[in-house]
């Protein structure tokens, strides 16, 4: 039995991680559930999953969940030092950093100090501070196992293969809503549009990422540290059915992918129960429906979100942290319809150019640039 924390049960890997939990509750337990705004939702999960306690990160919303759950013994809590603590419970095995942005940087950080195996899902934890997060999980002695699809797709392409070297890896894009598009057209795309993914069903700000390829971007960054690789070694190749998921390389030149059909199911599954698989009833593929396997090259000059982040992920230090602070403040005013869709880009390149390089920062300099970032952005929204 492992005892999970799930950090963002309200979101869409939150809810997957349920239906995951409610098909095999011989294997999971609940242990914590935390969540942003959405109370109502979280009540009814708190009802159904009998967890030992939830954390709602906004207060105001402390007494409406304490009085909605006071005739079960569940401990009640708010904030986000609250979430951050909540995962050092000493029960829990596994916690799921399903939180979106720059949010999920603390309580990784906390339950990683507490030795909790972390099933990653909160990208932007290893975009803004993947060096700090690898020497603690290393420090501590604590696993990272990837939900992210195509992370998941590279780790179990890696099964079997930890003594064989990476020559590359080839994570794939589905090149989202506006692949066919030309630049000229993006100019006036709206959020209703860049919200329609051709194959999944993701959050918001994800789904956004994806439009612009910022989402890319960062996985980019999430494999350099997920994997220990350096930037040549990392490919993007636009795959617009997402069947297969990712590949590896390796120095013989053999290439290994794995596939399936889009579900996030699959990959928090296979964290949850790494390193064994278990039974599932999810979908099957079935090659007959898919004829045709495409690829293309991405295209950096329509999508230069891509093109930033192997740049920060060259400079590295503090830029990873600055482009993902400024990115999650132009996706938030975009998705206000307070800046245009290119806008978002020359911004972010800007953000990335007036900011101090720090070479080697430490938690509190992550902070403070995450801070610096976010003003400068946000004043080049309103200038
Ligand atoms: P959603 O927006 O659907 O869900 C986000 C979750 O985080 C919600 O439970 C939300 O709570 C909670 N949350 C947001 N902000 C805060 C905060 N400040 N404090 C506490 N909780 C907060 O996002 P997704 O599920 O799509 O994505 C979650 C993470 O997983 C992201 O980092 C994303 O990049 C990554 N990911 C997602 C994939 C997907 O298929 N969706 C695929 C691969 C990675 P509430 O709703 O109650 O406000």
């Amino acid at each position: 039995m492992r005892r999970l924390a799930i950090l963002g049960s309200t979101g869409s890997i939150g809810t997957q991680a349920l239906d995951v939990v409610r098909e095999n509750t011989d294997l999971f337990e609940v242990y914590a559930l935390t969540a942003g705004n959405n109370v109502d939702l979280l009540i009814r999960q708190a009802r159904e999953f009998n967890p030992d306690a939830v954390v709602i990160g906004n207060k105001e919303k402390y007494t409406l969940l304490k009085e909605a759950l006071a005739d079960l013994p569940i401990k009640v809590y708010a904030g986000e030092n609250a979430i951050a603590q909540i995962v050092e419970a000493e029960p829990i095995d596994m916690v799921l950093t399903a939180m979106v942005g720059y949010a999920g940087l603390q309580p990784t950080i906390h339950a990683i100090r507490a030795g909790k195996a972390i099933a990653l899902a909160n990208k932007e934890t290893l975009v803004v501070a993947g060096e700090l997060i690898n020497r603690s999980a290393h420090e501590y002695k604590v696993p990272v196992l990837p939900v992210d699809s195509e992370h998941s797709a590279i780790f179990q392409c890696l099964a079997g293969e930890w003594d064989n070297r990476i020559e590359k890896i080839i994570l794939t894009a589905s090149g989202g809503p506006f692949r066919t598009r030309k630049i000229t057209e993006l100019a006036n795309v709206t959020k209703h549009e860049a919200l329609k993914h051709p194959n999944w069903e993701m959050g918001a700000k994800i789904t956004i990422d994806s439009a612009t390829m910022m989402n890319k971007g960062f996985e980019v960054i999430e494999a350099k540290w997920l994997f220990d690789l350096q930037p040549k070694q990392i490919d993007v190749v636009v795959h617009p059915q997402s069947i297969i998921h990712s590949m590896v390389q390796f120095e013989d030149g053999s290439i290994k992918a794995q596939m399936g059909l889009p579900d996030m199911k699959l990959p928090i599954q296979y964290a949850f129960s790494y390193p064994k698989r278990i039974k599932s009833n999810f979908p099957r593929l079935d090659f007959t429906q898919y004829p045709n396997l495409t690829f293309e090259p991405p295209d950096t000059h329509k999508f230069p979100q891509l093109r930033f982040a192997y740049e920060a992920m060259r400079l590295c230090g503090n830029m990873p942290c600055v482009l993902n602070a400024a990115n999650e403040v132009v996706v938030d005013a975009f998705l206000r319809e307070k800046i245009k869709f290119l806008q978002m880009a020359e911004i972010i390149e800007k953000t990335m150019q007036k900011i101090s390089h720090i070479r080697k920062p430490g938690y509190e300099e992550y902070v403070a640039t995450d801070r610096e970032a976010r003003k400068i952005a946000s004043a080049l929204i309103h200038e």
